[in-house]
């Protein structure tokens, strides 16, 4: 026999870690699972005597953790909880909170997937969605009224940019005791925070301005601490989770998150204002931060900064072809159907977002065929103006 080893140095068992100092940057721990050293710990974990500790990847994890508490400072809410995706964060917001006989009253132009989870997979369990204009508080008091559990509205919605006023929608569901959820995905925490204005819980597609780079999927839920917990138990119980790795690169991430949309703002209103100029070619421009938009009154006071986010639409004059050669006549500017990353991207939402919605549907909600919409980058201003400037020649 092979005389034993010392444990050290057995191969494959590791006793420490690489380094005792504290890492400047938060490491990636990229563990499913933890070693306990005794059963004694193990009660001592399950009985809440060691906070801050990990058991398994599903109930919980350092980067997880770390990345919900900083997006939920933003939001100025006391819980935050990751989700692997926006449409994960949006179901486990409606599984963890409603059940069946539940009614949701929701925004009738809602982001797609988000349209299509109440439209199409609810009612399978008895959870039913009345649909209203959002920026008529008169249609939403009317939805509410047959007892909506839950109201659902976006800031800044798609694509034609539309603002609701919050404030007014929360009173509304705090009358009917309702709880309002806000996707804050378009407008992020810089431009608003809409728990100021009365909502209870926010919800980000962290895969768009938060993530920024176009190279993770991520969700997050920020509201009250027992919602929030609520919340995150269905979350481990469902597995909706979200790896390490995407973590910790949306963490990251945060660290220019306001930089970015800053940026992008900036960038979006001049380029609004000079494609509102070229009326030789194209019809409409819808930006919240033009006077022309239907609700800039509304933005203008409930978006403080003076900021009106990154994202913006605009028809083109001669239809469905002069989309098609204006796509074709781009040259750095990528036909993107994703939004928030640094470079500026343009998608068409008549061929992605709202595919399958019917010609009456996209007739109400307002999308034609010359539709383009942009998600304006950070570049420097005028290099996106001389493109759109030259597509427009070109096309
Ligand atoms: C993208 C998006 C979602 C869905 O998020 P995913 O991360 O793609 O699941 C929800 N709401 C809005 C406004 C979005 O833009």
């Amino acid at each position: 026999m092979t005389p034993i080893q010392s444990e050290q140095k057995k191969p494959g068992i590791r006793k420490e870690r690489a380094s005792k100092a504290r890492p400047h940057a938060t490491p990636i721990y990229q563990t499913s699972v933890y070693d306990y050293p005794d059963l004694e710990s193990l009660d001592d974990f399950y009985e809440g005597r060691m906070p801050g500790s990990f058991l398994y990847s599903r109930n919980g994890l350092p980067n997880s953790k770390e990345l919900g508490e900083l997006v939920a400072g933003y939001e100025e809410t006391d819980g935050g909880l990751v989700c692997s995706s926006g449409m994960g964060a949006i179901t486990i917001a409606i599984l963890s909170s409603l059940k069946a006989g539940d009614r949701i009253a929701a925004s009738s132009d809602l982001y797609g997937g988000t349209t299509s989870l109440l439209k199409d997979e609810l009612p399978r369990f008895q959870i039913y969605t009345s649909f209203a204009d959002s920026t008529s508080p008169e249609e939403v008091e009317r939805a509410v009224h047959n007892g909506a559990k839950m109201i659902m509205v976006e800031t800044i919605s798609n694509p034609t940019m539309r603002v609701c006023d919050i404030q007014e929608i929360a009173e509304i569901a705090h009358r009917h005791h309702s709880t309002l959820l806000v996707d804050n995905t378009f407008a992020t925490p810089f431009i608003l925070k809409p728990v100021r204005l009365g909502a209870d819980v926010v919800m980000h597609s962290g895969t768009k301005y938060l993530g920024g780079h176009d190279d993770l999927t991520i969700g997050l839920l920020c509201g009250a601490s027992d919602w929030i917990a609520r919340a995150g138990q269905f979350c481990t119980r469902s597995g909706v989770i979200a790896g390490p790795f995407d973590c910790w690169l949306a963490a990251r991430s945060l660290l220019t998150w306001e930089l970015r949309v800053r940026q992008s703002s900036l960038n979006a209103l001049k380029l609004a204002r000079y494609l509102e100029s070229r009326k030789d070619r194209i019809s409409n421009v819808y930006y919240p931060g033009l006077d022309s938009h239907p609700q800039h009154g509304i933005a203008k006071r409930i978006f403080p900064d003076g900021l009106y986010g990154g994202m913006l639409s605009f028809d083109l004059k001669d239809g469905a072809p002069g989309a098609s050669r204006f796509v074709r006549a781009l040259e750095t500017i990528t036909l993107t159907p994703s939004l928030g990353g640094v470079h500026t991207a343009v998608s068409h939402p008549g061929k992605t977002s709202h595919r399958n919605l019917s010609r009456e549907e996209k007739n109400r909600i307002g999308i034609t065929d010359a539709m383009i919409r942009v998600s304006v980058g950070i570049e420097n201003y005028d290099s996106i103006e001389q493109e759109f400037t030259k597509a427009l020649v070109l096309s």
